[in-house]
């Protein structure tokens, strides 16, 4: 090769902010059944990849021109899905949360301003923060994965955050929060409050979404994704709900045509087959529900989960069980606080795989 051999990202100019940071990394390994990343595990039926292909198909015919700047048709179809009487003046969609996110940091994070999480939690909160040159900070949650909110409203004092990241349900630990304590930080909160609900659809029965709450709160800004629920996160689509002047905050730093024709499209006829596409949603919380009776009757300490995925432990050791699960062909995900391990529900024929190689790597 020409390039110098000794040649690192270190040798360049790099923001010193971002000297010595690290990428997002889920690892994206060819085995049987991957259970690290909460995809959906159903792929589109034959006839709904038909149907993607021929309004593909039809938009290619026109692929000379940019796209709907302003993705006006996808945004009333999701405000439409949402209900909630909001409007497409009241939702933004991107390439997927993460590009929505980015642009909520853009627009009101930045230099000199600081954005407020909870962790453990998405890794990507910190990271997008850091991207856009807005600065990080965090209270840890409890015992339970739950928000202390006392403490959450004396970080909010302290930091005064621009921007402050609820997710619920919380990823790694699904953990899902109260709406009246999401009203009391965001009434305390002096900037935006983003609540990521990239998993509210997988939420058990009386938990609401804090759509609820955006009538009276117009600086709250609820994030969701067609990655999970919709099974479609290789089209990347996401999306948020908020007041329209949120909306029009944003539209000042998306670059033009964002959104590719083509990704709008997948995603119009996406919604026109949401039932399909949701089908197997009751059917992964009700999976959901009995993985975690499972490894409690085997022992395993659980986080009581809203969300398509499960965190569990204590192991003296995750990296070893990580790795004798991925021996036998299953891959889940060294993610969360030390001694737990992250395992997204799959298939019925996938969670039995998890079980048995999880009781050959555990040796229970
Ligand atoms: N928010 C949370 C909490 C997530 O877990 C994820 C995906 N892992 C995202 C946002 C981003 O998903 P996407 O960009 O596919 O919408």
């Amino acid at each position: 090769s020409v390039e110098p051999v000794s040649f690192t990202l270190n040798d360049l100019p790099l923001r010193d902010d971002l000297r010595g940071r690290s990428p997002y990394g889920a690892p994206q390994l060819d085995v049987p059944v991957v259970l690290n990343t909460n995809e959906n595990p159903h792929a589109p039926s034959p006839r709904l990849a038909r149907a993607l292909a021929d309004a593909v198909a039809a938009t290619a015919l026109g692929l000379n021109r940019y796209p709907d700047r302003d993705a006006v048709r996808l945004r009333e179809g999701l405000a439409a899905y949402l209900g909630h009487g909001l409007t497409g003046a009241h939702v933004w969609a991107a390439n997927g949360s993460n590009e929505i996110l980015q642009q909520i940091l853009q627009a009101f994070g930045g230099p000199g301003r600081v954005a407020l999480g909870f962790e453990p939690s998405y890794s990507m909160h910190p990271i997008i923060s850091r991207g856009t040159g807005t600065g990080w900070a965090s209270v840890p949650r409890d015992a339970d994965f739950r928000i202390d909110t006392g403490a959450a409203l004396a970080a909010i004092a302290e930091h005064r955050p621009s921007v402050v990241f609820l997710t619920s349900p919380n990823n790694p630990t699904g953990t899902a929060l109260d709406i009246a304590d999401i009203e009391r930080i965001a009434d305390a909160a002096p900037g935006v409050v983003v609540v990521d609900e990239a998993y509210a659809e997988f939420r058990r029965t009386g938990t609401p979404s804090a759509l609820t709450l955006l009538e009276d709160h117009p600086r709250l800004i609820v994030s969701r994704t067609m990655s999970k629920a919709f099974a479609l996160a290789g089209a990347r689509v996401g999306y948020l709900a908020a007041h329209p002047a949120v909306v029009d905050a944003l539209q000042l730093v998306r670059l033009p045509y964002h959104l590719s024709a083509v990704t709008q499209t997948v995603a119009l006829t996406a919604l026109d087959h949401a039932d399909e596409l949701l089908g197997a949603v009751d059917d992964l919380r009700a999976e959901r529900d009995a993985l975690v009776a499972w490894l409690r009757e085997h022992g395993f300490a659980v986080a009581d989960s809203d969300a398509n995925f499960v965190l569990f432990g204590e192991f003296d050791d995750r990296t070893a069980v990580w790795q004798a699960m991925l021996d036998r062909q299953v891959l889940i995900r060294e993610v969360g606080p030390p001694g737990w391990l992250r395992v997204t529900v799959g298939t019925p024929e996938e969670m039995a795989a998890f079980r048995s190689a999880l009781l050959h790597a555990t040796g229970r």
